[in-house]
């Protein structure tokens, strides 16, 4: 989820969008502060479509990907043919990130 400062979209307040995942972050080159367009459909969590770049300041960081699970015990994988990142704990995770 991006926290977003909170803004009124069609008589909604929003505050957070959905980032999908880590492909989608780097792919739109969303990074931490920035401004950015934010849509919204219906009951549909809004999303990120576009970030302004011409508000970007030079010191703007990269979300880094953890490379390890908040659980504290195991890794953070990603397997070649998923998305998304997982605890490597798998069901012995007490996060169990599998089900989020
Ligand atoms: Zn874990």
């Amino acid at each position: 989820m991006a926290r977003l400062n909170p803004i009124n979209i069609g008589g909604v307040m929003v505050s957070n969008a959905t980032l999908h995942n880590f492909d989608e972050i780097k792919k739109k080159d969303i990074r931490i502060n920035d401004s950015v367009w934010v849509k919204r459909a219906g009951d549909v969590i809004p999303y990120i479509s576009e970030v302004d770049k011409s508000k970007r300041e030079k010191n703007y960081k990269e979300f880094k990907i953890p490379n390890k699970c908040p659980c504290g015990k195991f890794q953070i994988i990603k397997l070649n043919n998923e998305t998304v990142q997982r605890c490597n704990g798998g069901s012995k995770c007490p996060i169990n990130m599998l089900s989020l």
